[in-house]
């Protein structure tokens, strides 16, 4: 695949500020890698450019899960679960490194709000909608089964549970890896490039003017179509570019918490659903995943964090399920929080406000995508092309007709040689002298990319690692400056690992290696290198303000 690295970010930049492009897309998180993959793989020429870091927003604050969505059968959105459903099966086949599958848990208790047999015909209708193609159907347990499947459960009134499949993801990953793809198709993407306004010309949009974040430049990128994909900032930037602008957002703040595994041992994901909103409780590799909240939120997106509320809240209704756990505030290894960028349907409440996205065309040549989810991602990208493309006249749309969105996103890893790198493993353990461990981790995130990225990046690594963790974060960091465009510290423990999400102290121990790699790479001073640093650790204070004692931050 293509370098996906500064120096192909600086190449970019300069081909943006001359080229004219069919379509130019403000906003780097899924939407926006989604829609340009689709129009690069049909032949458009295409541009995208991201304010901060790819998936910054929203698309690195959901719930990462890939799910037709079991409550939204509750508010008879049949559609919606049938589209996310099927959406579901490709994932599995275009990014099987990222998209896996989970079975979840519902238990149900005497008085509940839902009883086992509405719960069963849900669960029936659910397997229908996935055309009977979910990696499980879905079981029923008895309350002595879900007893024995997760310890320290609240055990009264329990009636039973059912038990059905879903999947998990890496949504940052998923981002990335539809970005590159998108790349790899001929679109031409930059990071830290923010759109500030649109230039006219004869009443319709003529170029996107923008300012690179890193250079402070400005320049303005030509385009016969501008997109914004910009999430729950869409209200905000819809503003900046055609002025005059109705609100179309109703966006929700949804906050996470995160344990470890062994304070709340979960084998399977839990659906906590006594009340109107579900809380989840997903385990993934050595942490489990609480949440998620779901309040209006009205300010800058990019200022969202919880506060003792959404903490207070969590933390009772999985006191209230798991009252044997005893987990408290100090239990709380990490904090996330995400603006849902929800079409405003003028619900009552934000739980029942839809998650369907709005696709809006200016007749200017300007279109607003906004809403969905992280599940149909794909198919609102072919729908955001084929509405652009109907204006477009008919030889061009019959020459842009067909999308290759069902390729894999990475060919390196399909369904054959993500398993055929996994069998490598313990040939690569000789070769490369590390543990089977280790390259198995390695393994299951690149799959056969992992040979490339040991090739490539080891050698570089022999005055940096000093364990094979080091060694691991040494390749992972490489690999992320020369194929996601990783420029900063914050960056790299944030949205390429699972540091800042699954480590009590965020990965602090990994930082001075790390820094050290990415200054080599990057040609930073000691002082940029020490200015990375604290720049990370007052965005982890940023993010956990709610603590009153904040983490320790001293290195
Ligand atoms: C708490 C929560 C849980 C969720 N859980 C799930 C789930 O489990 N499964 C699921 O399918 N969906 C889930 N969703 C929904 C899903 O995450 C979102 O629908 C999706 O991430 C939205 O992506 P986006 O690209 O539209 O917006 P974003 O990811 O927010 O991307 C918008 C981007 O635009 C950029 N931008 C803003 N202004 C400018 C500018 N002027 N110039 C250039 N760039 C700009 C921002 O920096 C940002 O990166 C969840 C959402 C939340 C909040």
């Amino acid at each position: 695949m293509k370098n996906f690295s500064p120096e192909q970010r600086e190449l970019n930049i300069q081909e943006m500020a001359h080229d004219t492009y069919d379509l130019v897309f403000i906003g780097g998180g899924i939407t926006g890698a989604g829609v340009a993959r689709d129009a690069a793989s049909r032949g458009m020429k295409v541009a995208l450019v991201e304010a901060r870091d790819f998936a910054i927003g929203t698309s690195s604050r959901s719930s990462k899960l890939i799910h037709g969505g079991i409550r939204y059968l509750e508010q008879k959105e049949f559609a919606l679960v049938f589209e996310a459903l099927s959406e579901r099966q490709h994932l599995f086949d275009i990014a099987p490194h990222l998209v896996h599958p989970l079975r979840f848990m519902i238990p149900l208790y005497r008085g509940g709000r839902v009883g086992m047999r509405l719960m069963g015909l849900g669960m029936w209708l659910y397997d229908v909608l996935s055309l009977w193609e979910a990696p499980e159907l879905h079981s029923k347990m008895d309350a002595q089964e879900v007893k024995e499947s997760f310890p320290f459960v609240n055990e009264r009134n329990l009636l039973g549970a059912y038990a059905y499949s879903d999947a998990y993801m890496d949504d940052d990953r998923l981002v990335f890896e539809t970005m590159r793809s998108a790349s790899n198709f001929g679109a031409t993407i930059a990071n830290f490039v923010k759109a500030t306004g649109v230039e006219w010309s004869g009443g319709e949009v003529s170029a996107v003017v923008v300012e690179d974040q890193l250079s402070k430049k400005k320049f303005s990128i030509k385009a016969r179509h501008v997109i914004s994909t910009v999430g729950p900032w869409t209200d905000l930037v819809a503003v900046d570019l055609l002025k005059s602008w109705k609100k179309i957002l109703r966006p929700s703040k949804g906050v996470h918490l995160t344990f470890h595994r062994e304070r709340l041992p979960l084998k399977e994901a839990i659906v906590m659903a006594a009340e109107e909103r579900i809380v989840f409780g997903i385990p993934r590799h050595d942490m489990v995943i609480v949440g998620t909240t779901d309040t209006d939120f009205q300010q800058d997106p990019s200022q969202v964090r919880a506060n003792k509320d959404d903490i207070n809240y969590l933390l009772a209704v999985t006191n209230q399920y798991f009252p044997g756990a005893r987990i408290t505030e100090k239990d709380i290894v990490s904090v996330y929080a995400g603006v849902r960028p929800l079409v405003d349907d003028n619900s009552q409440t934000e739980s029942k406000t839809s998650r369907e996205h709005l696709i809006y065309v200016d007749p200017r040549n300007v279109t607003f995508v906004a809403g969905g989810k992280y599940t149909t991602y794909r198919r609102m990208a072919e729908q955001t092309v084929e509405v652009v493309l109907k204006k477009w006249d008919l030889s061009e749309r019959a020459r842009l007709s067909k999308n290759r969105t069902l390729q894999p996103l990475n060919p390196l890893v399909t369904v054959g040689l993500l398993e055929s790198a996994k069998k490598a493993v313990p040939r690569w353990a000789v070769d490369f002298a590390l543990s089977e461990e280790m390259l198995m981790e390695l393994a299951e995130r690149h799959g056969m990319e992992a040979h490339d990225i040991l090739m490539r990046y080891l050698p570089e690594l022999s005055d940096y690692a000093r364990n094979e963790n080091e060694v691991l974060y040494g390749l992972e960091v490489l690999h992320a400056i020369d194929k996601t465009m990783c420029l900063n510290l914050t960056d790299f423990v944030f949205r390429r690992t699972h540091l800042f999400l699954a480590e009590r102290d965020h990965g602090e121990r990994f930082w001075h290696s790390i820094s050290k790699i990415m200054a080599t790479r990057l040609g930073w001073s000691d002082q940029q290198r020490l200015d990375q640093i604290n720049a990370l650790q007052k965005q982890i204070h940023f993010e956990l303000e709610w603590r009153i004692d904040s983490p320790r931050t001293a290195l």
